[in-house]
């Protein structure tokens, strides 16, 4: 069994400006690495098909779907740049990234329960777990993981899907289309605080949210995971795990001030691989969130991606 990689050259055509730390080259440095250590030829490279209209309203209504489609359609057909928020714009080339970012999402989820590979990393840009159900803000446009969670319950049929995030920020985007819906249980941990400041007051009962103080190191952040993730992930039994995967809190990382190394990503991959083996037949799909110092995000990708496809 395989691992698939799904990307596109249209997931770096949403380019939001010189000095932007969410830049193209994060999917060039990613890719790079992984052919320079010889881990690219053990994946199966797939193209990251463009999301449908109606699998982005799994997660969100179907009015922000179709406001912010005609937002990002129109700044492509003007060739001009308009600010959503204070960080994150709307390019002529951010339509297009974000249909092949969850796109890729939903392919990758059904490749998965098809049977045709194990599991599944999606090296996309823009992120998505700070999408609300109504709003883009924080680099994402539309959340990619909740989409494909949703496309696995309501399109697959599966029952029960988890979300692991372990993105140094707190995925409240994900947690607004999550909390209360208890076909679903997120799990996280984020630096706390931080950048959106949410969090430490989980929104519902399917929520295991972990703050992490500035400054925790690796021991400090596995022992919360150990602690706070493991019983209820494994008590939730889901059909299938996904992940988003910001590599952020490396303490190369300048976004934030965690210290985990390319280690504790090794680590939390096979930690959350044991659940999936044990409960979900290894069913896994990735998507790519944050990591911003280029070397460190690529070096973590690969920890992260020598656990899923075993190598
Ligand atoms: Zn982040």
């Amino acid at each position: 069994m395989t691992t698939a990689f799904y990307s596109h050259p249209d997931c770096r055509g949403h380019d939001m400006g010189r000095g932007h730390p969410e830049c193209p080259d994060r999917l060039d440095a990613i890719e790079d690495h992984l052919r320079a250590i010889g881990l690219a030829d053990m994946l199966e490279q797939r193209e990251a098909p463009l999301a449908t209209a109606g699998a982005l309203a799994l997660a969100h209504s179907e009015g922000h779907v179709g406001e912010l489609s005609a937002v990002l359609q129109r700044v492509a057909a003007e060739g001009r740049h308009r600010a959503l928020d204070a960080d994150t714009t709307a390019t002529p080339g951010t339509w297009a990234a974000v249909a092949r970012a969850a796109g890729a999402a939903v392919a990758a989820t059904d490749a998965v329960i098809d049977g045709e590979v194990e599991n599944a990393f999606c090296a996309t840009r823009p992120p998505g777990h700070h999408a609300t159900r109504d709003q883009a803000m924080g680099f994402c446009f539309f959340n990619n993981v909740c989409v494909a969670a949703r496309h696995a319950l309501e399109v697959r049929g599966l029952s029960r899907v988890a979300i692991v995030d372990f993105d140094v920020h707190h995925g409240n985007g994900t947690e607004d289309i999550v909390a209360g819906d208890e076909r679903m249980l997120m799990v996280s941990i984020f630096q706390h605080p931080l950048y959106p400041g949410t969090g430490a007051a989980p929104l519902g009962d399917n929520m295991v949210n972990v703050p992490v103080p500035p400054y925790s190191r690796g021991p400090a952040v596995r022992a919360l995971v150990e602690q706070n993730w493991m019983a209820r992930l494994d008590a939730f039994r889901p059909e299938m795990i996904f992940i988003s995967a910001g590599f952020d809190a490396h303490r190369d990382d300048e976004l934030a001030q965690l210290g985990l190394v390319e280690a504790d990503y090794t680590w939390m991959t096979e930690r959350i691989k044991a659940v999936a083996d044990k409960h979900a037949s290894g069913r896994i799909v990735s998507c790519l969130e944050g990591g911003y110092n280029l070397g460190a995000l690529a070096r973590s990708v690969a920890a992260h991606l020598r656990v899923l496809s075993g190598t």
